[in-house]
């Protein structure tokens, strides 16, 4: 199946790619909606998204300048008030006075365009450019696994990229940009990842790359993913035979360690598709 001309590649839709080609082909080129069981028990894993849903809400207001207090009382369930509480206590600091929220950027790259919606973008323009993602994942996953993560390299790049209207009109050079995951599985250590000339000359290489791929697989097969630990919480089990139940949680945690997937199956992020 074709890419679509005016197609915009994400962290999500690539990350997929990199994971499970067929997932790509499914979930963004088909479209398919299909009706499977991301994890046993299901409840607790709808509650999970929707707490970490919830705690980007928060984050968002107070970010945007609404008192802490007012925005705390909204949390009753013992979880957002521990992650609340973390937030206020071991927020990623300082960080520049410009403050912008779920802020989107896009930016043609190739025949297709780049897309990235940011949970935080700290700007002192002409000086520091600070981007913040907010992890609700159950585990904080190792720094050589978020390093290889296609959100560390895309999100960095597009800022340098496409970032000059927030900029004073001028492009933010790559080594006044940091990237910040911040954890609430960890939150006195988050994870920083500064960036560079080189790293962003090597992120365009990657970028152009790995769409290359994607199209020539567009054009030939998406396969099955190789490894199936990418399978365990996605959807399309029943549909590839790999499977009819999920995972359950728990059995998940010794092995996750080591995972590709580890510590963002459950992520917020990941489960709520953003829809770019
Ligand atoms: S079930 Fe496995 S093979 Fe099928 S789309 Fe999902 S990750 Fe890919």
């Amino acid at each position: 199946m074709q890419i679509p001309a005016n197609f915009a590649f994400s962290q999500n839709n690539l990350q997929d790619y990199v994971d499970c080609p067929r997932r790509f082909e499914l979930r963004y080129l088909e479209k398919l909606v299909w009706p499977a069981i991301r994890s046993e028990p299901i409840l607790a894993v709808e509650r999970h998204m929707l707490l970490g849903e919830r705690f980007h809400r928060m984050i968002q207001q107070h970010q945007s300048g609404l008192p802490a207090d007012l925005v705390g009382v909204t949390a009753s369930e013992p979880e957002l008030i521990d992650w609340w509480q973390a937030y206020l206590s071991a927020a990623p600091e300082p960080l520049p006075e410009r403050r912008l929220v779920e802020h989107t950027l896009s930016a043609p790259f190739g025949n297709y365009r780049l897309i990235a919606k940011y949970d935080l973008l700290a700007i002192a323009p002409g000086e520091r450019a600070v981007i913040v993602d907010w992890k609700t994942s159950l585990r904080k996953p190792k720094r050589a696994l978020l390093s290889r993560r296609i959100q560390t390299r895309l999100y960095p790049f597009l800022l340098a990229e496409a970032g000059k209207l927030l900029n004073n009109g001028a492009a933010i050079k790559p080594e006044q940009i940091e990237l910040i995951y911040w954890f609430t599985a960890d939150p006195r250590n988050p994870e920083r990842f500064p960036y560079s000339i080189d790293q962003f000359d090597q992120d365009r290489n990657f970028l152009q790359n790995l769409i290359a791929d994607v199209v020539n697989a567009s054009e030939t097969d998406f396969p099955l993913t190789g490894d199936e630990s990418m399978c365990r919480y996605c959807n399309y089990r029943s549909l590839c035979d790999r499977g009819v139940s999920a995972a359950e949680r728990e059995d998940d945690a010794a092995d996750e360690e080591n995972s590709e997937s580890s510590g963002f199956d459950l992520d917020f992020e990941q489960i709520s598709e953003i829809a770019f």
